[in-house]
């Protein structure tokens, strides 16, 4: 029999974490960490010292007591992409279990350069995946890493084959036919996988399955950012770009964009420098040839002094800060560093305002900041890593999944997809499954 444990992530955006159990065995997907909370919880600083059970009560991470029952069973613990919510309770959470961790090469080293930043020692051994190959958990359990796009690369959709069918895991996705890193989505493999007609479930996100569009490619805001960069008058103006700091192939964009500009290319702030030298040390990217990385604050503070009206259009930034977290390096710019902008210098927001009462306020306040120095701002230079409604739609037809398991997102998000599942045929209580975190769901 096939049961599956909705753990986090299921009517909230954050903390991920899906157990599967198959017979006598547990698959664990996703530990992720609700950053809102972390954010509250934490005040932006690490988490070292604070014990897994404060920050289950907080809400940081996900409360796997749900399954404290299955504790023995649990044979793997995997992995689709290396974001925090998917990944960053994994030092906290993981070590309570005695099973390894599946991960590709890219998200495997993020999680050690987390481990390492919270001082944690991550006991489980760490089994490395490829895209596009598989892993035995038992003689009739199969993990299948299939290569799929998002907004960090090494993402992939999780098939585990078992005696009873399929179960697709796709948290997180997008279906990008020109990612600017990395290969596009397997559409092969997720058609041959649907043509066997035994994809017992599909569990996948929902956070813009109320978006009746097709998210648009990477290439899209690659090609916003060329506008913004190489079409605008900036000789002589600094200019500052900030994204997410895991989304490389966005940063790839900038960099390139930056040596047409035969300008200076310098990243300022710890998580741009870790994402960085974790892409290099796995080979997706090379930036240190052309980049100077500044990791630590008094550093960056030190360098920034060195910029001033004569030389600063040498210069392109790419900075940490871009949801306006006050103790990242943009908003200590105006802040406690004090940088001497000067008029009509740019700053380009690669980004969205990620929706919460949090984020909207720090960006308010730091707009309203960079607004007063007379600053050139340029935001929602960005488009999603997340599938929308038709993205969504196409998947169901590759896959023809018998059963449908609406994850990460609000209620509303969920019911997006809800409506659409309906629209193809999915009947809810029956076909289609409305979770809730702690709530089990049996198949077969
Ligand atoms: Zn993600």
């Amino acid at each position: 029999m096939i049961e599956i444990c909705a753990v986090g992530g299921y009517t909230e955006i954050g903390k991920n974490m899906t157990a599967v159990k198959i017979d006598d065995h547990v698959i664990i997907i996703d530990m992720g960490l609700h950053v809102d909370n972390y954010i509250s919880f934490t005040n932006d600083e690490d988490l070292i010292g604070i014990s897994p059970q404060q920050l289950r009560k907080a809400g940081v991470i996900p409360d796997d007591t749900v399954i404290e029952k299955w504790k023995d069973k649990v044979a793997l613990i995997t992995t689709t992409h290396a974001h925090l919510d998917h990944i960053g309770a994994i030092p906290f959470v993981a070590p309570r279990y005695h099973a390894p961790l599946l991960m590709t090469p890219f998200a495997a080293a993020v999680v050690r350069a987390i481990a390492s930043d919270e001082e944690l020692k991550l006991s489980n051994p760490i089994e490395i995946i490829q895209p596009n190959s598989s892993f035995s958990v038992t003689n009739d359990i199969k993990v299948e890493f299939i290569s799929m796009t998002h907004s960090i690369p090494e993402t992939n959709m999780i098939a585990i084959h078992t005696k009873y069918g399929i179960i697709i895991y796709a948290l997180d996705f997008k279906l990008d036919d020109n990612p600017i890193i990395g290969k596009k989505p397997n559409y092969k493999r997720l058609e041959e996988l649907g043509k066997t007609g035994n994809v017992l479930a599909l569990i996948v996100e929902s956070l813009r399955a109320g978006e009746a569009i097709k998210t648009p490619s990477e290439g899209v805001a690659r090609e916003m950012l060329r506008d913004v960069l190489l079409g605008t008058q900036s000789e002589g103006k600094l200019i500052v770009t900030t994204t997410f700091s895991s989304h490389l192939a966005r940063i790839k964009s900038i960099v390139e964009f930056g040596k047409k500009l035969n300008r200076k290319i310098i990243f300022l702030g710890r998580s741009l420098a870790k994402y960085t030298a974790a892409g290099e040390e796995v080979g997706i990217i090379k930036f240190s040839d052309e980049v100077k990385i500044i990791k630590y604050g008094n550093q960056v503070k030190k360098f920034l002094k060195k910029i001033n009206k004569s030389n600063a259009g040498e210069y392109l930034l790419v900075v940490t800060g871009h949801q306006g977290e006050p103790k990242a390096t943009l908003a200590k710019m105006v802040g406690e560093y004090n940088f001497k902008f000067a008029p009509e210098d740019i700053i380009i927001f690669s980004c969205n305002i990620i929706p919460s009462p949090i984020n909207e306020e720090n960006r308010r306040k730091l707009e309203t900041k960079l607004s007063a120095k007379g600053l050139r701002i340029f935001k929602d230079i960005h488009v999603s890593g997340h599938a929308a409604r038709e993205d969504h739609r196409d998947l169901i037809n590759l896959l023809q999944p018998k059963n449908i398991i609406p994850a990460h997102g609000e209620q509303q998000m969920t019911s997006a997809y809800a409506s659409l599942a309906k629209e193809k045929g999915y009947k809810l209580g029956k076909t289609l499954h409305m979770l809730s975190n702690g709530s089990f769901l049996q198949l077969k």
